[in-house]
Formats: structure tokens, sequence, C-alpha cells
């Protein structure tokens, strides 16, 4: 059974979900207070969280980075009130895999439940992996680039595991600290960005151009390897 977590304080809006996602065949928990939806998502497991941004107790970007932080990988689907390019990037800085805009389509938002809870679960263990030039294997922690065997940091090799098994998708430096780090990290984004560098000069063909390990801006790293 499927189980989703719906934060939504509107009565209306919340019973609509619930009824819909019920229909659908998933078993559906409702909660309308940030702070208590927090709290339920660390105790109990949920197979994707929908979350509504503005909502009492502790707001959804809140709730979002908190959860991130304590290394929660469940599947966040933000539902935001306004179309602001700001909330979108702020949203997904923080963690949220994905958002709808309110008012939406139960059709459109179906799907992209169905799409986040499928992308969830396509995530296998990776033992090898190849791009370029490079050829990792995670079993014996080694990576090759033309046959030489180079040397990884843990660190790096934890970076690099995330991103082979995030690929494509955008990760932030929050993300990446809770991944290789651990929750209760102390370290900043800039030792991020330092570690990235250090990765980029061992699988990069060009360092100072990137074409493995992007920056975008505001976002966080993406790889597309
Ligand atoms: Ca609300």
């Amino acid at each position: 059974m499927t189980r989703i977590l719906v934060v939504e304080d509107e009565p209306g809006i919340a019973l609509g979900l619930e009824d819909d996602l019920k229909m659908e065949g998933y078993e559906v928990e409702v909660l309308g207070d940030g702070a208590e939806a927090a709290r339920l998502a660390r105790q109990t497991a949920f197979d994707l969280i929908l979350l509504d941004v503005m909502l009492p107790g502790k707001d959804g970007f809140e709730v979002c980075r908190e959860l991130r932080r304590a290394g929660l990988r469940t599947p966040i689907l933000m539902l935001t009130a306004r179309t602001q390019e700001a909330e979108k990037v702020l949203g997904f800085e923080l963690g949220a895999d994905d958002y709808v805009t309110k008012p939406f389509g139960t059709r459109e938002l179906r799907a992209r439940i169905k799409a986040l809870l499928r992308r969830a679960s396509a995530e296998p263990a990776v033992e090898t992996y190849r791009f370029g030039e490079v050829e990792v294997d995670f079993e014996r922690g080694e990576l090759r680039r033309n046959g030489q065997a180079l040397d990884l940091t843990p660190i790096e090799f934890k970076l690099l595991a995330l991103f082979v098994r995030a690929r494509g998708r955008v990760m932030s430096r929050d993300r990446l600290l809770a991944g290789a780090w651990g929750p209760d990290t102390y370290a900043s984004d800039r030792i991020v960005d330092n570690h990235i560098a250090n990765l980029r000069r061992k699988i990069e063909p060009d360092p100072a151009n990137p074409i493995y390990l992007r920056n975008l801006r505001g976002l966080g790293y993406r790889f597309d390897g």
C-alpha cells in the first residue's frame, strides 16, 4: 500500500485531496499543522508527502528543510499558492522534488504524484557506473579514469554516489550536506562547493568548464553523466 501524507490546513482542499487520493488507491493521512506534520513524517514511513506552503505551526518550506536536514529522502511535492519564481526556487533549494500551483487540477496532481513515486522506486542501488572516461565501482570504492585509478576521499565518493543516483536532477546544497555529511552536520555550503571543485578536477575533462557536474545558480548542482 502506498502511503501519502497530505499537509494542508484548508479543510475544503484537504478533504478533496483525501477523497481523490483514496479513490486512486492510496492510503492517506491528513494533517493541517506544519510542526505536527514534520514530527509525524520523521516517525512514520510515507511514500510521498504533499506539502502546502502556508501552514500554521511551521510553514511548508520550514517543514521541507527540517525533513531534508534530518536525512529523510521521501519525495516531497509542494503545493504553492503563487506562481512566483522565487517560491519555486526556494522550494527546490530546500529539497522539494516538485511543485504544483494552486488551484491545480486533480489530473495534473495525480500525474505528478505518479511520476514522483515512479522515480523514487526506480532508484536502484548502483554498483558500477560509467560516464565519459570515468568508471566508478561503488562496491569496491574505486574510480578509474582512462583505466587509471584515482583516489577519492570518502566525502567525494559519497557525493558522487548521490549524484549518480539522482542524475539529471537538481541537488540543493542542503541535500548534499545531509546526504554526504549526515543530518546533523555543521558543514556549510562553502564546504560543499570546495569538495565539488576537487571532485571536478578528478572527473571533468576540463574542470574550469564542467560538463558533468553543473552548477545551477541559486538551485544547487546537477549531474549530467
Ligand atoms: Ca494553507
